[in-house]
């Protein structure tokens, strides 16, 4: 096998990296890419004059890449959250912005490299099995390549969420029965068809989310924090998360790695139950009860292979409830940041973990902020907001009420 190859993440077995089929034909754990390169450093200093794949390109196996497909994807604002900080009594919060991606959410990473090894391959197809966020983005990709584009849904997904993905014209069909078993059913019919599933685990897609961890990394002069917060459905981005982390460690760019958190809602928390019954598998959630389906996989493809990470560096898992989901989405908005449920769950999380003295006050933490709130407002009623109205007779001793309370 060359330097460049894909590898399973369970019983280390080498496949070559022009391989579409994401897992193992041996133990059918997820694969991920390993390439050796002979350069130490990133490509230049200076962020956003190039994409992600070009920053950043001695991290990943291209030889050329599709100029045209990029939408400027990544480079994402870390954002210093004071407010955040004086509230939960934390000195050093930031928030890595991800709803500011090219639809709104981190998954345009993993699709933007995903889409960028289909097309190497030559296909002209690609898919995803998606409950919203992905489906948007391979949805936007797959037209911006020109390439035809299944979107599979499960049949409950909210009516809001199905327009949003329509408007980039895929092929889109809902799917009804057990989310897991349409995953791998997916896999399935796309060896059959050779069409490219860009599903949550596959390899490339993972490749996409590292370049999160770069970026924090740059954006804080190599000075890695204490904790990195990650919301986690299907285990996917937080192993991109983590991999990022440990390439950079690995070529001596930082010196010392983060302890990372995973968040799950505690409707749908499969994740989390084989990490407290200290099992090595993930057993399926039955009738997940969960605020935002964007966090609640009820078989996480990444799952195995997320716990065998957090266990190997010091990782920590935990959940939140709906309420507390929608108590940081409320928190986020105070540092005007409108995200979605789902992504609020790391400000939930570390309200949580300061109150158990996991954190403390001197940490520095960083929160990713992983899909905007713009995705799924029909969730805002949970709110209660409220709404003044007033005539015009009126309308200057209401002003003076308002200010006043
Ligand atoms: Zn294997």
């Amino acid at each position: 096998m060359s330097s460049n190859y894909l590898i399973c993440t369970g019983c280390q077995k080498e496949y070559p990296l022009d391989r579409i089929f994401p897992r193992c034909d041996n133990c059918f754990e997820p694969l991920e890419v390993r390439f050796v390169s002979t350069k130490k450093f990133i490509t230049d200093k200076a962020l956003f004059s190039r994409n992600i794949l070009e920053h950043y390109a001695h991290f990943y196996p291209f030889s050329e890449i599709e100029q045209k497909l990029s939408l400027k994807e990544g480079f994402t604002p870390l954002i210093k959250a004071d407010k955040l900080s004086q509230l939960l009594e934390i000195d050093n919060i930031y928030l890595k912005n991800e709803t500011v991606n090219p639809t709104w959410s981190f998954k345009d990473r993993g699709t933007y490299v995903g889409v960028q090894h289909a097309l190497s391959l030559g296909c002209d197809t690609i898919g995803t099995l998606s409950s919203g966020n992905m489906a948007v983005s391979v949805a936007a990709y797959g037209a911006r390549a020109g390439l035809k584009t299944i979107i599979l849904v499960s049949a409950d997904i909210p009516s809001e969420k199905i327009g949003p993905i329509l408007i980039y014209h895929p092929i889109l069909i809902k799917v009804s029965g057990d989310y897991g078993q349409i995953y791998y059913d997916s896999l399935k019919i796309g060896r059959e068809l050779g069409i490219y599933f860009l599903s949550s685990d596959v390899p490339f897609r993972v490749e996409g989310s590292k370049s999160i961890a770069f970026e924090i990394c740059e954006q804080l002069d190599y000075k890695v924090p204490d904790y990195i917060l990650i919301p986690t459905s299907s285990g996917g981005n937080g192993r991109g998360i983590i991999k990022g982390f440990l390439e950079f460690y690995e070529k001596g760019l930082i010196t010392k790695l983060p302890q990372f958190i995973c968040i799950q809602l505690a409707g749908c928390a499969p994740i989390y139950q084989a990490w407290i019954n200290k099992e090595d598998s993930v057993s399926t959630i039955k009738n997940p009860v969960a605020i935002d389906n964007a966090i609640a996989n009820p078989f996480p493809p990444s799952g195995k292979a997320l716990l065998r990470l957090l266990r190997k560096f010091r990782g920590i898992v935990t959940t939140v409830s709906d309420e507390e989901a929608l108590s940081g989405q409320l928190m986020l908005a105070r540092e005007g940041i409108f995200a979605q449920p789902a992504a609020s769950v790391s400000i939930a999380a570390l309200q949580k973990l300061k109150a158990e003295g996991v954190i403390n006050k001197e940490s520095r933490c960083v929160a990713i902020i992983t899909g905007a709130g713009i995705k799924y407002t029909g969730i805002l009623e949970k709110h209660n907001f409220n709404v003044a109205a007033s005539t015009l007779e009126e309308l200057k001793d209401i002003i003076i009420s308002k200010l006043a309370d």
